[in-house]
């Protein structure tokens, strides 16, 4: 057993690689227990035949607030690079440019479509907004038209339920997705054929985007934190002066205080004291969409211009189709080669989960034929399956979460944290605020001030995130 330390963090993705390299820069002992062979969680970057990839498509917000984005900048310098989004979104049988261009919009969609929108932008006002469902709350933003063909479908494929089992958090946390269709909307009614774009751009780190969850590592351990990667935490004991945490492989760390970004219902089921049978059963009503991520190198330059394709169409089961080298200009990417990241969202349950690589590289040729898009030169394919991806805001879910995360408050040196750890579906600039929050509210003693930890988190639930 190694003395104690000032603060155990579990998790190396985002959030967690954050709070550890903060909480040391501040002085504090720090450990940081991940349970993969790599840290960066869901944003790490993978080698797919010497190409640098991403588990599904990453983008740094442009709406990262700029005191985050200075310190991410001194960490990457010029690697962080602005990017101009060129992506596509499949609705109906055509491909439309996102951000939405009103002209395009005009030009490609069919009139009784178009007409359907167009009357539908002319009443949304006047629709209820109270709604507690998705599906409701969507049709009320952006009309029934927009809703069937584009929204629904993309609903059911992400969480694996209709739009109207899903409560009307979800479709809070899609604000600015909502708007940006309501533009094209409103242009569709009233201008027609004027060019409209909704602006947008992200940031991209030069070498993939694990590069930055890497260069944040890089700068935890300078700042001496200890990070012990293969280190599965399966136990977590709360006494009265102090906390241990245990691993898979049987190492015990103590310390005052721990940070966990693991998934909320894991952390209920391996807590000591043990939370309420109530508060178990809840967390155990907590679920998280699974994904698979299969990646197939395309021998002939690059497969298209986008960066992304996002297929609401039913007849497949893949979300989203991503050519991470058109994210960054680097030129240390081969040039006669790429790769294809194609999404399938899906529970362990399924059948799909189980197929084996040439299966999953056979669907996506289907999913490239059912929609219009170029064919592969595949000389490989390899997958990844990720488990707990989408944290699934089914109806009625407020109150199992409300109930575990009362839990999660009441014990003291623990906090929950994280993109997994609160159950929410933030994108990283966010978990990295979170992580900021977290470490300021540890007094200069190494007490946890509960009451600005909680001031914060009521500013992040007023947040809102996308991906
Ligand atoms: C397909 C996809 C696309 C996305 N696109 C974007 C995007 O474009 N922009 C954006 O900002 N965000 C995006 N996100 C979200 C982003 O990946 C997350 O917000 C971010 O990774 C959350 O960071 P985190 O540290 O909270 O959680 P995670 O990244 O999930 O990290 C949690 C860590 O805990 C570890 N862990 C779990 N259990 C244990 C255990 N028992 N013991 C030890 N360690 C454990 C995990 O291995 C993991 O490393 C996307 C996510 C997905 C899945």
């Amino acid at each position: 057993m190694s003395t104690p330390h000032d603060l155990i963090v579990l998790g190396a993705g985002p959030a967690g690689l954050v709070a550890a390299w903060r909480a040391a820069q501040r002085g504090f002992k720090v450990a940081l227990l991940e349970r993969a062979d790599h840290v960066g969680g869901m944003a790490a970057s993978v080698d797919v035949a010497g190409i640098r990839v991403d588990q599904g498509s990453h983008r740094l917000d442009r709406a990262t607030p700029a005191g985050l984005l200075n310190d991410l900048r001194a960490l990457l310098g010029e690697d962080l690079q602005l990017r101009h989004r060129n992506s596509r979104i499949r609705v109906g049988d055509q491909w439309l440019s996102v951000p939405l261009r009103a002209d395009e919009v005009t030009r490609k969609l069919p009139p009784s479509m178009l007409a359907r929108i167009a009357k539908d932008s002319a009443t949304l006002s006047f629709r209820r907004s109270e709604d507690d469902s998705y599906a409701a709350v969507v049709r009320g933003r952006v009309g029934p038209a927009l809703y069937d063909s584009v929204y629904g479908p993309l609903a059911e494929k992400q969480w694996g339920v209709p739009g109207d089992a899903l409560s009307a958090m979800q479709a809070h946390r899609q604000a600015a997705r909502l708007s940006a269709w309501k533009v094209a909307g409103r242009a569709v009614g009233r201008v027609r054929r004027k060019k409209q774009t909704v602006a947008s751009g992200y940031f991209y780190p030069r070498h993939g985007f694990g590069q930055l969850v890497e260069a944040l590592a890089d700068a935890a351990v300078e700042a001496g934190v200890d990070i012990k990667l293969e280190a599965e935490v399966d136990r977590v004991n709360v006494y009265e002066d102090e906390v241990e945490v245990g691993t898979q492989d049987g190492d015990v760390v103590t310390g005052n205080l721990v940070f966990s970004t693991l998934p909320l219902p894991v952390l209920a089921r391996i807590s000591r004291p043990a939370p309420s049978l109530t508060s178990i059963e809840s967390a155990a009503r907590l679920r998280y969409r699974a994904m698979l991520l299969v990646y197939v190198v395309h021998e002939n330059g690059r497969w298209s211009r986008f960066d992304s394709h996002d297929i609401p169409d039913p007849r497949t089961p893949v979300l989203r189709i991503s050519e991470p080298t058109n994210y960054r200009e680097n030129p240390d990417d081969p040039p006669g080669r790429s790769v294809l990241c194609a999404e399938i969202p899906c529970n362990m349950t399924d059948e799909v989960w189980g197929l084996d690589d040439e299966s999953l590289a056979d669907l996506v040729d289907e999913t490239l034929g059912l929609t219009g898009l170029p064919s592969v030169q595949r000389s490989h394919v390899e997958t990844r399956r990720l488990g707990q991806v989408y944290p699934i805001y089914r109806l009625g879910y407020e109150n199992d979460l409300s109930e575990v995360d009362a839990w999660a408050r009441m014990i003291r040196r623990i906090v929950t944290l994280g993109r997994q750890g609160l159950f929410v579906f933030d994108n990283i600039h966010q978990a990295l605020l979170m992580a900021y929050d977290a470490v300021d509210a540890i007094r200069d003693d190494g007490r946890f001030d509960r009451y600005a930890w909680t001031v914060a988190r009521e500013r992040f639930a007023k947040g809102a995130g996308q991906h």
